[in-house]
């Protein structure tokens, strides 16, 4: 599989308490995860256009995208590369608090807004146990410290909700969800605060290297444009 990973790369960058999780950045820690048997790239906003063009997305099967603080960063015509990329069949993974993403908004037409805390311990328990994202998850585990998102969060109904977090605040959320868009498939997870060590967590990893799988394409084409073809049949009319 050829993955791309588009890290913000701001908190990781300067801020002590985040630098002290991910010493090598978001990006980073994301690719070794990600990198055995696969081609994977990293792109950040450092890149002219978050590095980000049609023919980079024509030649990734997956694209991957934590971002936080600096969504307007993101160019719409890079967000709308993103969307028609995807529905033209490229997987996307978006992670924690991508939900706010240009992307990530785009492809689900909703505000997408949820609640939120710092600070709290979660749950997870999988509500899918057949969905090939769930392959090798225990049917709960949890999550010493991680970042509250609860109901509700404004998305449309997921195809299916492959994960449901529990936090010890009492709230609940649909921590992994999936969508397609197009010929394209997309999967939300919740998990991955800047300054919790989520995507160094075993479980976590399975999670993220399941998802890629799963969004990888099956199909690939170009469905932007409605076609006008010949009859196949000439004499039927
Ligand atoms: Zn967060």
């Amino acid at each position: 599989m050829r993955i791309l990973i588009f890290n913000e790369h701001k908190q990781d960058k300067t801020e002590a308490a985040v630098r002290a999780v991910y010493p090598n950045f978001i990006h980073n820690a994301l690719a070794d995860v990600l990198k055995d048997g696969n081609t994977v790239k990293t792109v950040t906003l450092d890149d002219e256009n978050c590095g980000i063009t049609k023919e980079i997305l024509d030649q990734t099967d997956v694209l991957f995208w934590w971002a936080h603080i600096a969504h307007h960063e993101v160019p719409d015509a890079v967000a709308e590369l993103v969307r028609d990329a995807v529905l033209g069949g490229m997987g996307l993974v978006v992670l924690h608090s991508g939900h706010m993403a240009k992307p990530f908004k785009l492809l689900m037409g909703t505000a997408c807004t949820l609640r939120w805390r710092e600070g709290s311990r979660e749950r997870i328990w999988v509500t899918s146990p057949g969905h090939p994202i769930a392959k090798g998850v225990p049917e709960q585990f949890e999550l010493a410290q991680e970042e509250m998102y609860g109901e509700y969060f404004d998305i449309p109904t997921p195809d299916d909700i492959v994960f449901m977090g529990w936090f010890a605040g009492g709230e609940v959320f649909r921590s992994g969800v999936t969508f397609r868009r197009g010929l394209g498939k997309v999967f939300y997870f919740q998990p991955g605060h800047e300054t919790s060590p989520t995507f160094h967590h075993p479980v976590i990893q399975t999670i993220l290297r399941n998802a890629a799988e799963w969004a990888a394409p099956t199909c690939r084409g170009n469905i932007l444009y409605c076609s006008n073809p010949a009859p196949l049949e000439t004499g039927a009319e």
